[in-house]
């Protein structure tokens, strides 16, 4: 099965690729223009080389802003919908049925969704376009499938760099004494 899997160089995706390895992977980097984007699209390389049929990087700034009092970025309600969009359609480019994305929490709001659950719902030749496999899973759950890959500390999760240290994603790596 050839899919394209949105490939943030997080812990996520790299949980995603393990998952899906033995499908064709076309990686989509979407390099969103936050403090860590740079450091985030170099850990997504390293991902596609590993598990990956090819990668692009596409430039999409904007999406996520700081908020202005300061302090750490959090994704926002329409990131996830945003996401979905071009990783389809670049499925579609690539004449592809499947777009698979690491996010374990939709976070869509509520008038966004209006517009994009026909999209995200859609099914070609029996095919949930974009699904997100690993379901709910916890944090924890996602550690226990990447703590053994060689790429794991190479990740980058935070949106914040240098990372934040509080997050949960870098608390996981604390906890785990793996560098943030
Ligand atoms: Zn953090």
């Amino acid at each position: 099965m050839k899919r394209v899997i949105l490939n943030s160089g997080g812990i996520d995706s790299l949980a995603l690729a393990i998952k899906c390895k033995d499908d064709e992977l076309h990686s989509l980097h979407v390099h969103i223009g936050v403090p860590s984007s740079d450091a985030q699209a170099e850990a997504a390389e390293k991902i596609a080389n590993e598990f990956c049929a090819s990668h692009k990087v596409i430039e999409v700034h904007g999406l996520l802003t700081p908020p202005p009092e300061g302090g750490p970025l959090k994704p926002l309600s329409y990131n996830t919908p945003t996401l979905a969009m071009l990783g389809s359609s670049y499925a579609m480019i690539m004449g592809i049925v499947s777009v698979i994305s690491g996010n374990r929490n939709e976070r869509v709001n509520k008038d966004f969704e209006k517009y994009f659950t026909r999209m995200l719902q859609t099914h070609v030749r029996d095919e949930r376009v974009y699904s997100r496999p690993l379901g709910s899973l916890k944090l924890e759950d996602v550690y226990q499938i990447v703590k053994e890959h060689p790429l794991f500390p190479q990740t980058v999760s935070c949106l914040s760099y240098p990372p934040c240290g509080t997050c949960p994603k870098c608390q996981i790596r604390k906890n785990y004494g793996i560098d943030v």
